[in-house]
């Protein structure tokens, strides 16, 4: 294997290949990090003195039917410039202790559209936990850095979970989900307003439920905003008086009156609509 194969086929391009074993269904590749990249992970310096060796076996994307295991070599160095005496750093990992390669991240996320964790697991010689928590943490730094800056109607609400209140920002144009904050009110915004302030967009509208918390929150923090409050909330609200109007209505008919309005029923706005025609 040439290190051009081990950069095109495992995104390996710090390495250099030094050998390759077949044993239990495995092909096992020995690979340490080229020379002349070692270098301090503190100060940067390339003026290195070797310590120790240990070898990490790293899981790699297969070959074929073949589960691909990279015995790596990883060296702990000391800098001969700032005294350092430390590891050195395995770019071809996502994170300090993987024990697999940064390519096979990418293939994860490639193949999870099409295929269920338990699948991709099978097919990488995975963990099932293993691809779900890869997932997730693309996941969750996807969704942390949403870019507000071209935003201009934001809608917000709460709801209940079962464990208490979210209160959740929503694009109200592209319909994503800018901003989840615990509990409900004002304070449950806060992240939201760092978001806002670092972004410097121009929110133009905001979509509200009636409660006075988030108005005097968007009066203060979205002052050149209009306000809009949910259709949703604005119906149900008309229902409430309608129904307690048809109650009053009921009381003060004579007999004949209230036989009429018996046979009317309340559960369309068309019902409704006939209802108030029929009282005046
Ligand atoms: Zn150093």
């Amino acid at each position: 294997m040439s290190n051009s194969l081990l950069y095109h086929t495992q995104g390996l391009r710090e390495y250099k290949y030094l050998s390759t074993e077949y044993a239990d269904s495995k092909v096992r590749i020995y690979i340490e990090q080229k020379e002349d990249l070692l270098k301090c992970v503190d100060c940067g310096s390339h003026n290195v003195s070797l310590v120790k060796i240990k070898t990490r076996e790293i899981k790699g994307v297969p070959m074929g039917t073949k589960q691909t295991v990279f015995m790596l070599t990883i060296r702990r160095l000391r800098c001969n410039d700032c005294g350092a005496d430390k590891q050195e750093a395995i770019p071809c990992i996502p994170s300090e202790k993987a024990r697999y390669t940064k390519a096979i991240v990418r293939t994860v996320l490639e193949l999870r559209p099409k295929m269920s964790i338990t699948d991709v697991a099978d097919f990488l010689g995975l963990h099932w936990g293993t691809v779900k928590d890869i997932e997730k943490k693309y996941l969750q730094k996807k969704f942390s850095k949403i870019k507000l800056k071209h935003v201009k109607i934001i809608g917000i609400d709460e709801l209940h979970t079962g464990d208490g209140f979210i209160t959740i920002v929503r694009d109200l144009e592209s319909g994503s989900v800018l901003h989840v904050g615990e509990g409900k009110g004002g304070n449950a915004l806060d992240g939201f307003v760092r978001k806002l302030r670092s972004s410097k967009c121009k929110i133009k509208a905001v979509s509200l439920d009636l409660g006075p918390a988030y108005s005097a929150w968007a009066e203060k923090y979205l002052p050149e905003a209009r306000i809009v409050y949910d259709h949703f909330h604005l119906i149900k609200l008309m229902n409430s008086k309608l129904d307690a109007l048809r109650r009053k209505t009921m009381g003060d008919a004579d007999e004949e009156m209230k036989k009429r309005l018996k046979k009317k029923d309340f559960c369309s706005s068309k019902m409704k609509k006939t209802w108030m025609m029929t009282v005046l």
